[in-house]
């Protein structure tokens, strides 16, 4: 590493080599154990790094490639972490290419602190709709669920048991900035039965053998979409905590839909903000 340079915003570190130590802990984000036991993930992208900035995330990193020096809203965003108490480091191409494990690399890159929100946030206020999922495997599927809840206008996910990691780098990619838009709670499968007790709303599970049309319950109350594993869907356990079990009719030779898919279908239809075209 060389020593700090001063740029015209802020004081930041040179990085060329891929091996630098700093970069290696980095590229050890893309296992779970890693940013469990450091409590931080890895965005790419400047209007992803904007984003999580602007929604109040703590950037402990920040790198930009060379390329992206000479841009104002990069340097700003470095100024603004290193005011935060953030490391703002300028890496090689070689190095942001080792960090996004592909060739044409982002040229910003943002290391923030993991955040999830305790289970008070859920309550049963007019217009919430939880989306919890248990045991969803693929971090692609999550990250689209995430994005597809945000965009549907949902309060918040619920992650059950062995769901898959929210802040691994495929999700977070899928996501598009969404991560940053939506609390996460986590729950062990024991918690979230018990916490269902506790629910006043409905809890809706989909199902293909369900005899209820999606579109049949009365939606106009605090709900929670439950949605299970992409190849078994929600085990008999998960089922028993539904007040509602349904099922989204389907035309062709498909046997089931996939689990994002299903859960963009359904919160759609259960989200009752009058959302219109503007
Ligand atoms: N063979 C699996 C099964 O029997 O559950 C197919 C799983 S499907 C890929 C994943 C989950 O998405 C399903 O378990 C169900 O919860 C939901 N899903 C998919 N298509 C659906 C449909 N047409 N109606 C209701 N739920 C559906």
């Amino acid at each position: 590493m060389k020593t700090p340079q001063t740029a015209r915003t802020g004081v930041y570190k040179e990085i060329a080599s891929v091996s630098n130590p700093i970069i290696k802990d980095l590229r050890g984000l893309s296992m779970r154990k890693n940013r469990q036991a450091t409590n931080r993930f890895m965005t790419e992208g400047l209007k992803l790094v904007a984003a999580g900035c602007e929604a109040g995330w703590t950037l402990s990193i920040f790198l930009f490639g060379e390329k992206a020096a000479s841009n104002q809203l990069v340097m700003e965003l470095a100024a603004l972490s290193k005011s935060r108490g953030g490391m703002v480091l300028k890496v090689s191409e070689p190095v942001l290419q080792k960090l996004s494990r592909r060739d044409n690399a982002q040229t910003v890159i943002g290391i923030f602190e993991q955040a999830l929100t305790p289970a008070t946030a859920i309550q049963a206020k007019a217009h919430s709709l939880w989306v919890a999922l248990d045991g969803v495997k693929d971090p692609g599927n999550l990250g689209t669920i995430v994005r597809t809840a945000d965009a549907a206008g949902a309060t918040g996910i619920i992650l059950i048991g062995e769901t898959t990691d929210p802040f691994a780098l495929e999700a977070v990619r899928a996501t598009m900035g969404s991560i940053f838009s939506l609390p996460l709670v986590r729950f062990s499968r024991t918690e979230f039965a018990e916490f269902a007790k506790t629910w006043s709303g409905l809890i809706v599970g989909t199902h293909l053998s369900a005899n209820t049309d999606y579109r049949a319950p009365d939606y106009r109350q605090p709900a929670i979409l439950l949605m299970g594993n992409e190849q078994s869907g929600l085990d008999d356990d998960a089922v028993a905590l539904c007040t509602d079990l349904v099922r989204i009719p389907q035309r062709g030779r498909a046997d089931s839909l996939n689990l994002a898919i299903a859960t963009g279908i359904m919160l759609f239809e259960m989200q009752r903000d009058d959302l219109i075209l503007e």
